[in-house]
């Protein structure tokens, strides 16, 4: 697992449960995210009906987990966890739907992983609160409808793009959750520092959220690195100083590139000149998998605009010179 990787690992899950917002005022940044699921839920909450099925997209680590959590305490819903890549058959589904209570938030984690007669059966489910059970095999096989209580789904994906239209219809509010600003990060490393004990000083806090890549899981799991390292190396106060020389050792740069991400800029800078260059090249100019190249590193990349994908080959900008302190041939620096 990579220290700037956005999915959660085991140590991240350990200790999310304990750094998660409980509310939407306690929630940081996305600000009309907020705003508008704010008048969602409170206008259920009027009507003392069930709030209407939420679709969240956006990369890992921005919140999606933690505002599915929000939206049933703020409903005084219990909620239950499940994900795409779990429910294979539609009867998985069946069971899970079958048991929720009336009101309950079901989350539903990359719901376009889902199999396809699962979908199925939740269209039926969001919009008519009802499922068809088949039982039986074959000619003899006989649909026994069943009734379920209203719930709330909450649908999480890293691309609403990716959804079949019939089930994103299906959703009554759909959020897309953004990167976050520096300034937002920066509140968010505050948040678990207090949470979590660690002293840290607003430029500790700043050197950490810059480089987090826009991603809060990120900048729980970098202040814990640093926390570690001035416990050890110092006096347990987290300076900028301290941050910038514990993630040296952890090989993370000012702007969050890891090693990875580095050498292939490295590569593409003082081996093809910044470019264009083939993605095979590149992968084996780096000792890399191709996937782990265009995967794995490119998309951060690209992300801030180091990179560009071509027609003609993978192309550096004029900021991945700057960024690694090199200067541009003259016919690349156009
Ligand atoms: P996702 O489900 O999108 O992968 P999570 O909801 O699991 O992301 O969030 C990852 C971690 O980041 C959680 O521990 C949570 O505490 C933190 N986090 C996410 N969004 C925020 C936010 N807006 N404010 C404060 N902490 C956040």
């Amino acid at each position: 697992e990579r220290l700037v990787g956005a999915s959660a690992d085991r140590e991240d899950q350990a200790v999310e449960a304990a750094l998660r917002p409980k509310d939407l005022g306690e929630f940081i940044g996305q600000e009309k995210v907020r705003e508008q699921l704010d008048l969602v839920l409170r206008a259920a909450r009027a009507r003392g009906a069930t709030a209407d099925h939420v679709l969240l997209s956006g990369a890992p680590g921005l919140g999606k987990t933690t505002l599915s959590m929000i939206i049933a305490a703020e409903m005084g819903a219990p909620i239950r966890i499940t994900s795409g890549p779990a429910i294979q058959h539609a009867g998985d589904l069946a069971a899970i739907l079958s048991s929720l209570q009336e009101g309950e938030v079901l989350f539903l984690d990359e719901i376009h992983r889902m199999s396809r007669p699962a979908e199925e059966m939740l269209y039926m489910a969001m919009e008519d609160f009802r499922v068809d059970v088949i039982v039986g095999k074959g000619p003899g096989a006989t649909a026994i409808p069943l009734e379920l209580p209203p719930f709330t789904l909450v649908g999480a994906t890293t691309r609403a793009g990716l959804l079949p239209p019939p089930l994103r219809d299906r959703f009554g509010f759909t959020a897309h959750m953004e990167f976050y600003e520096p300034a937002e990060l920066e509140r968010v490393v505050h948040r678990s520092a207090h949470l979590l004990d660690v002293e840290i000083d607003t430029d500790g806090a700043a050197e950490i959220a810059g480089r987090s890549r826009g991603t809060p899981r990120i900048a729980n799991r970098l202040l814990r690195r640093v926390r570690d390292y001035a416990q050890v190396k110092a006096d347990g106060i987290v300076t900028r100083d301290i941050a910038s020389a514990a993630l040296a050792v952890y090989e993370v740069d000012a702007r969050g590139l890891d090693r990875l991400d580095r050498a292939v800029l490295q590569a593409l800078l003082k081996l093809f000149g910044g470019g264009p260059v083939g993605l095979s090249t590149l992968a084996v100019a780096v000792g890399e998998e191709r996937e782990t190249v265009e995967e794995v590193a490119e998309p951060f990349l690209v992300r801030e605009g180091l990179l560009a994908r071509t027609p003609r080959g993978r192309v550096a900008t004029p900021a991945a010179w700057a960024h690694l302190g090199l200067t541009p041939p003259r016919s690349a620096s156009a």
